[in-house]
C-alpha cells in the first residue's frame, strides 16, 4: 500500500512520468524527507519493544526486539508545505504505533463513547430545543429532524445553533444528516435577509467533547459575519486569488489534481464534488470536499460528506471530530467554490489534547496517513 513515508519516491516517479501534474504539484506543494537517528541504551530495549512492537489483532507482538530497534533507531520524517496557504505536516510513520493509539482499541471506544452519550440524555436541554434555548429576533427555522436556536453566548452578532432531533450525535442517516445542512442554509439566507449587511456564511459542527463540545447532544452551529469573513476562509480566498494572478490557474482546480496526481482523492465517486485526503492535513485524518454547487441543493456533495463521516464513524472509530463548511458569500459568489473540511480529534477519554505548540504555532504533527485514509474511504465505498 502507498504511504506518505514513500512520497518522494512517489514524486520522482511522477516527474519522469507526467510532468504536467508534477509541475502542478510543484506550483502548490514543498516536501522534503529527511531522517532522524536514535540510540537506544540496553537498559530500555525490553520497554521500547512493548510501545512499539508491531501488533497482531489479539494483541500479541509480532516483532523481535532487533526489528523494532532498527526502526527506531532510523526514522524517516515527511514534511509537506503548501506554499500557497502556508499550512504544512510532519509525518513520522512510527507515531501511528505509539502507546495507546492500537487498532484493537477501537471497537472498545466506540463501546464506551456509546455508553457516555447514554448516560448525558438526562437533563438535556437540546433534547428540549424549544423550551430550553434562546430563540432568534425573527424565530425559529424548523427542519424535519433539527431546528434552530441562538447561541446563548454568541461567537458573533449572528450565531446560532441547528439542534438535532436525535440526542446521539453519532446516529444519523443520509436523510437527517441533508436536513442539518438543508437547515442551516435557509437559517444563512433568513438572516441575509433580515440585514443584508451579513452576507459571509460559516457552518460547523464541534461534535463531542474533544472536538469543543460543550454538550453531548448533537448540534452544528451556524454563523454570518459581515464586512470581512472568518480569518481563515479570507486567508484561503486571497490565496487562491494570488494563484490566479501568478499562474492564471483556479487554485482549486489544482490543489485536487495535485492529490489526484499522487492517489490522494476519490476521482469522481461523487460526480464533480472533489474529495482528498489533505497533504497538509490540520491535524489527523483531514478529508478536504472542493464543492462547486451550494451543499444544500447538491445531492452529491450531501452524500460525499456523509459518507466520509459515517467512514469515520463506522470503520475508522472516530467519535469526536470537527466539519466546516467555508462559503462564498451570499449573493453567491460563483468564483469560489465551497470547502468542507473534516478532522479527527482522537479520543474524548485521553486528558491529552491533539493540539500543542507545534500546531498552533510551527507545523502540525501527523501520525494517520492519508494514504491509508483515502484507502479506507474507497473500501467504505466499494465493499
Ligand atoms: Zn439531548
Amino acid at each position: 500500500m502507498a504511504s506518505i513515508i514513500e512520497l518522494k519516491e512517489k514524486l520522482n516517479k511522477l516527474e519522469k512520468e507526467d510532468k504536467k501534474s508534477f509541475k502542478i504539484f510543484n506550483n502548490i506543494f514543498y516536501v522534503s524527507s529527511s531522517v532522524g537517528k536514535l540510540v537506544i541504551p540496553a537498559s530500555f530495549k525490553t520497554n521500547v519493544r512493548e510501545y512499539f512492537g508491531e501488533r497482531d489483532k489479539n494483541g500479541e507482538i509480532v516483532e523481535s526486539e532487533e526489528e523494532v530497534i532498527k526502526r527506531l533507531e532510523t526514522q524517516k520524517i515527511v514534511k509537506t508545505f503548501n506554499k500557497q496557504t502556508g499550512e504544512g505536516a510532519l509525518f513520522n510513520w512510527l507515531r501511528a504505533s505509539r502507546p495507546g493509539m492500537r487498532v484493537e482499541e477501537v471497537e472498545n471506544e466506540k463501546k464506551r463513547v456509546y455508553e457516555y452519550i447514554e448516560k448525558s440524555r438526562e437533563n438535556c436541554d437540546f433534547c428540549n430545543p424549544e423550551k430550553y434555548t434562546p430563540e432568534d429576533v425573527f424565530g425559529r427555522v424548523e427542519g424535519k429532524h433539527c431546528i434552530t436556536g441562538g447561541n446563548i453566548a454568541k461567537y458573533d452578532a449572528w450565531s446560532s445553533v441547528i439542534f438535532f432531533r436525535i440526542h446521539n450525535p453519532l446516529e444519523f442517516s443520509l436523510k437527517e444528516l441533508s436536513d442539518y445542512i438543508e437547515t442551516g442554509f435557509k437559517w444563512f439566507e433568513r438572516v441575509y435577509q433580515h440585514d443584508k449587511e451579513y452576507k459571509y456564511p460559516f457552518f460547523l459542527w464541534n461534535c463531542l467533547d474533544k472536538a469543543g463540545a460543550s454538550k453531548v447532544h448533537g448540534h452544528a452551529q451556524i454563523l454570518m459575519t459581515k464586512e470581512i469573513h472568518y480569518a481563515k476562509v479570507e486567508l484561503l480566498k486571497r490565496a487562491s486569488e494570488n494563484y490566479r494572478k501568478n499562474t492564471g490557474r483556479d487554485y482549486f482546480e489544482d490543489l485536487y489534481k495535485a492529490h489526484e496526481a499522487i492517489g490522494l482523492s476519490l476521482g469522481s465517486f461523487f460526480g464533480d464534488v472533489h474529495v482528498l485526503a489533505n497533504l497538509t492535513p490540520i491535524k489527523e485524518k483531514e478529508i478536504v470536499i472542493i464543492a462547486r454547487k451550494i451543499p444544500s441543493e447538491s445531492e452529491d456533495v450531501k452524500k460525499a460528506i456523509f459518507n466520509v463521516l459515517r467512514c469515520y464513524i463506522d470503520e475508522l472509530g472516530v467519535t469526536s471530530f470537527n466539519l466546516i463548511i467555508s462559503c462564498p458569500p451570499i449573493p453567491e459568489n460563483k468564483t469560489s467554490p465551497y470547502i468542507v473540511r473534516i478532522v479527527d480529534r482522537g479520543s474524548i477519554f485521553k486528558s491529552t489534547t491533539d493540539i500543542g505548540g507545534m500546531e498552533l504555532y510551527g507545523s502540525s504533527v501527523i501520525s494517520d496517513d492519508p494514504f491509508k485514509v483515502i484507502e479506507s474511504l474507497k473500501e467504505f465505498l466499494n465493499p
